[in-house]
Order: C-alpha cells, then sequence, then structure tokens
C-alpha cells in the first residue's frame, strides 16, 4: 500500500459534495485517484449508520462500499458534539432535523435548542473518523477533533452541514463557513483525520 504501488483508484463512500472534496483536496497525491459511484455510473448504495459511535459507522461504510465495489474504499464518519445538549446531535448529525433533513433545517433546530445559552456554555467539537480500506480488506482508522463553540446565527457560505454556525477555537470572530477549502483543511477534524491516515500509510507527495 502507498505510493510505490501506485496508481491506485479509491471509491469514496459518500454522497456528500462538501466531504468529497475535503477528502480529494486533502489526500491530493500523485497516482492516487478518489472516485464516487457516481463517477462510475453507478448509483450511490445508502448504507444504514447502526453504530454508537463515528468509528463504528465509519467501518461499516468503507467496508460495505470495498464489498460491494470490489475496489479500495475511504468512508468518513463525523459529526457535531454539543456539550450542552450531552453530546448531541454527535452520531445523529447528518439527521439531527429528521431522515431526510437539509443543512437549514438541522441548524435551525440546533439554533432552537441552544436559544438563549452564554457564550461559555456553548462549547462543542466537530469529530471525524476516517477509514480506509485496502484492496485486500485490511482496514485502517484515523480520527481528528475540531475543538470551537457554537454561534447564535448563521455565517459565511463556504463548507456543509453545521459550518455556519460553529466558531473554530482558532479562527476567532470567524465561523468554519467563513474560511477557504484549505484554511478549513488546515484546522478542521477531517483535515486532521486525513492527516493522519496519511501518516499512518506513510504516503509521501
Ligand atoms: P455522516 O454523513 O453520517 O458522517 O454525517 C455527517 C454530518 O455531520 C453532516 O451531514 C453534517 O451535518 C455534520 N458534519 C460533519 N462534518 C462537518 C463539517 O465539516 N462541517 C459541518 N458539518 C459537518
Amino acid at each position: 500500500m502507498g505510493p510505490e504501488n501506485a496508481p491506485i483508484r479509491v471509491i469514496v463512500a459518500t454522497r456528500n459534495r462538501g466531504k468529497l472534496d475535503e477528502i480529494r483536496s486533502s489526500l491530493a497525491f500523485e497516482g492516487w485517484e478518489f472516485v464516487t459511484a457516481e463517477d462510475l455510473g453507478l448509483e450511490a448504495p445508502e448504507v444504514e449508520e447502526t453504530g454508537d459511535s463515528f468509528t463504528e459507522n465509519a467501518l461499516l461504510k468503507a467496508f460495505a462500499y470495498h464489498e460491494l465495489f470490489g475496489m479500495p474504499a475511504i468512508a468518513d464518519d463525523s459529526g457535531l458534539v454539543v456539550d450542552a445538549l450531552g453530546g448531541e446531535p454527535g452520531v445523529h448529525s447528518a439527521r439531527y432535523a429528521g431522515a431526510k433533513a437539509t443543512d437549514a433545517r438541522n441548524n435551525a433546530k440546533l439554533l432552537a435548542a441552544l436559544d438563549g445559552l452564554a457564550p461559555e456554555f456553548r462549547s462543542a467539537r466537530f469529530q471525524s473518523t476516517i477509514v480506509f480500506v485496502d484492496d485486500s480488506g485490511h482496514a485502517i482508522a484515523a480520527c481528528g477533533t475540531c475543538e470551537g463553540r457554537m454561534g447564535t446565527e448563521p455565517r459565511g457560505s463556504g463548507g456543509f452541514g453545521y459550518d455556519p454556525l460553529f466558531l473554530p477555537q482558532v479562527t476567532p470572530g470567524r465561523t468554519m463557513a467563513e474560511l477557504t477549502l484549505s484554511d478549513k483543511n488546515e484546522i478542521s477534524h477531517r483535515g486532521a483525520a486525513l492527516r493522519s491516515l496519511r501518516d499512518k500509510l506513510t504516503v509521501r507527495d
């Protein structure tokens, strides 16, 4: 595994355009190509996320895609953990406001749940686990976290999901949605997980 054996084609287990762009830009090393089911002219399968943790769900998705497509697969499972809500929305982040909830509806529900809460009680973090499964079915997992707090109104048009509400500790006054893609990758949970994965794969640019 690694650049010595390039080229390598990897199926990305997601329908989320934002995640796909971040994975492609963070793991942009020569000889690796990240494709989606749609790129292969196939429908993206629905993998039930029945796990209790980001790692369990990332493993479920990566192994499902590896088996279905018969090629190396990469999956991210991630979400927002809000302390004042006992860790919610957590693994339910994508469907916080219902099974087919939009980002806007999830954000509106979250803002309502935190209504009136002072800044010192609005601490939160994004978490991500990335799982890569190679040709032979060997899995490597890597995790990343980004600490911050929840704002009181949506700001910015970059990223996806809860980005307009999340103020990373390291970018005071700016939400995650007000960062460029490369700035987000530098500080984000997914960026950290992808860098950790790169180290584990001992891949060099
Ligand atoms: P998953 O597809 O089950 O991993 O769901 C991830 C959900 O967590 C997304 O739909 C977003 O709601 C949220 N999320 C994960 N990562 C991010 C991020 O980088 N920015 C904003 N929201 C995120």
